[in-house]
């Protein structure tokens, strides 16, 4: 079975500009954004602009060309936010996918999280 993408999702129409975001970075192929309900001082959006469900569906299909933009677009947030090892304390890099992921926008995007010690990575299963 192939990777069904829904183009409604909320990142779908933001790329289409439909509703606004508050953009940190935009490159050929990706867009970086402010979450709306943030949860650390730093916590942007890595998102590719082609259409991409999940980490696993970007790896299988995406050209290597937008592969290096996302992951260079990912490292070029983190700079800006202040977050690397060369001029911060570092970050969390999360990408959830499908149910057990408890992904709930299905179009790919990594979460940057920073700025305040996090914890550990996950918590007591339920
Ligand atoms: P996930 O659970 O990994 O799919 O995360 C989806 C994230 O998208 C959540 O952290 C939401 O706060 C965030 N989010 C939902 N709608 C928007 C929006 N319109 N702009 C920015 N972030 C959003």
């Amino acid at each position: 079975m192939g990777y069904a993408y829904d183009d409604q999702n909320i990142f779908a129409r933001i790329l289409r500009g439909e509703i606004p975001n508050t953009t940190v970075l935009e490159t050929e192929h990706s867009l970086a954004f402010r979450d709306l309900y943030p949860q650390a001082p730093t916590h942007v959006l890595v998102i590719p602009k082609g259409a991409y469900i999940s980490f696993d569906h970007f790896a299988a299909e995406a050209p290597d060309t937008e592969i290096v933009d996302f992951v260079r677009a990912v490292g070029e947030v983190c700079r800006r936010e202040g977050v690397t090892l060369t001029a911060g304390e570092g970050f969390r890099m999360i990408s959830n996918a499908g149910g057990h992921g408890v992904q709930e926008v299905p179009h790919l995007h990594v979460h940057i999280l920073g700025g305040r010690p996090l914890g550990r990575m996950l918590a007591k299963a339920d």
